[in-house]
């Protein structure tokens, strides 16, 4: 497991994340650049986003599991017309990725669209005000 890419990143967060109890421990590891899912420590499921029971087995208590950051655009749309918050950054792109883990996340890529079974790459934004996450072409 490596520490992901860092892309610095202008301003603040557009929308800062909402740590809970069940995400603190995600948003602490990424800001050191690491991309940790949720892992069952009984059935070995993996997931995200954080939550605190397994949706395979659905026992408590999940541990975590650092990623490689690598992963495939399963799917991909640009964002013409946004929440207030995002307006922006359009237009702007988001995937679904495949992590080579087996775990599907939604997130914005960073650069020209990408055609679906694209590799890709986790990567860390680092704004002004703390970090998102975000992916590029591997
Ligand atoms: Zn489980």
């Amino acid at each position: 497991m490596n520490a992901l890419p860092v892309v610095p990143m202008a301003g603040a967060r557009p929308l800062a994340p909402r740590i809970s109890a069940h995400t603190e421990a995600f948003w602490t590891r990424l800001a050191g650049g690491v991309f940790g899912v949720a892992h069952c420590e009984l059935c070995g499921h993996l997931t995200f986003p954080p939550k605190a029971h397994c949706p395979a087995c659905g026992a408590a208590g999940l541990g975590w599991w650092p990623v490689c950051g690598g992963g495939t655009v399963y799917s991909a749309t640009t964002v013409h017309a946004a929440p207030a918050l995002f307006a922006a950054l359009v237009p702007y792109v988001l995937v679904v990725l495949d992590l080579d883990e087996g775990v599907r996340l939604v997130t914005r890529w960073m650069g020209s669209p990408p055609r679906c079974g694209a590799a890709a790459q986790l990567v860390l934004l680092r704004h002004d005000d703390g970090v998102l996450f975000g992916a590029t072409q591997r």
